[in-house]
């Protein structure tokens, strides 16, 4: 399962953000989505690894990419055979779901009797089937295109104002899928130019936010403690101030986090002052030993922080 940039950018923000922040609140239930989005993807990657497609095809969870006015997609499920396509929009959405089409609105009922509107997902779906039409045209292969909202909690109720729309519970796919297949019996592309088409559009989003440095907390945190305390430095090793845990690889996840939030570039200055590193040549032989790359030369010099370690 492909994790955005966005996702990796907010699970570093709840680990590091000041407690007394104002969006501390905010941040935490923006995890919980993207987490709740991740587990109906996973659920939805069972379904459809379970089913033995009649076709090769390949599918992708979090197809992300940039149309040509700029603007970013982000497809949950995209399955791509020599027959069709399929866009596959997943929701973990609980309580009772209502459609009122004329209006486009998309509204759930929750089990205190709670009315809450979401972003329509046929809207949302349909964009994108656009989206790859246009596509398809362009590099003139002619398969259709479809789309399905997939609803990942098996206790949601879907309201039979959704009846006549594409819109099922997760286990429904397979006989979808079979569906199209008898209406599309015969292969019209070629599936490895289509793999090739995709793999090339296919580009990773940046995160959706910025923060500002001042408003995270400092210092090599100890995961054993959810990340709640700080760890210091001794010789060749950090230590958990409270949990009393010794760890020498501490600092490389919060160097992940600094990277992620900060900036992929380091000065040595500024990695003694967020890793409370008091001396020059200490952080000089821990960078080398980190093996960070060093660019530039005495007060220019900064060093880069991989990808992956
Ligand atoms: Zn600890």
């Amino acid at each position: 399962m492909q994790k955005s940039k966005h996702y990796f950018f907010i699970d570093a923000v709840n680990k590091r953000l000041n407690p007394d922040d104002l969006e501390v609140t905010t941040f935490q239930q923006k995890l919980y989505r993207l987490n709740a989005g991740l587990a109906g993807e996973e659920k939805l990657k069972r379904v459809i690894s379970d089913y033995n497609l009649r076709s090769k095809g390949r599918i992708y969870y979090n197809f992300e990419c940039v149309n040509a006015s700029g603007y970013t997609h982000q497809i949950d499920g995209l399955l791509v055979t020599a027959h069709f396509i399929v866009i596959f929009e997943v929701k973990q959405i609980s309580g009772t779901l209502f459609y009122k089409p004329a209006l486009h609105e998309f509204y759930r009922v929750s089990e205190s009797n709670l009315q809450e509107n979401f972003p329509n997902p046929f809207d949302q779906a349909y964009r994108h089937q656009l989206f790859i039409e246009y596509l398809l045209k362009t590099w003139q292969i002619s398969i259709p295109v479809y789309y399905m909202v997939v609803i990942a909690n098996i206790r949601a109720k879907l309201d039979s104002s959704l009846m006549d729309y594409p819109i099922m519970h997760i286990s429904g796919v397979p006989y979808y899928l079979e569906k199209l297949y008898e209406q599309h019996p015969k292969p019209q592309a070629n599936l490895s130019i289509l793999q090739n088409h995709f793999a090339l559009l296919y580009k990773q989003l940046p995160p959706r936010r910025t923060i500002e440095k001042h408003r995270l907390r400092k210092g090599v945190l100890c995961k054993q403690c959810q990340y709640l305390n700080v760890m210091y430095y001794k010789q060749g090793y950090f230590e958990c101030s409270i949990c009393q845990t010794k760890n020498k690889d501490a600092i490389i996840e919060s160097l992940v986090h600094y990277r992620i939030l900060i900036s992929p570039r380091i000065t040595n200055k500024e990695f003694r002052e967020f890793f409370n590193i008091p001396c020059i040549h200490t952080a000089s032989k821990m960078l080398r030993k980190l093996g960070l790359e060093k660019h530039g030369t005495n007060k220019g010099a900064f060093y880069i922080i991989p990808d992956s370690w």
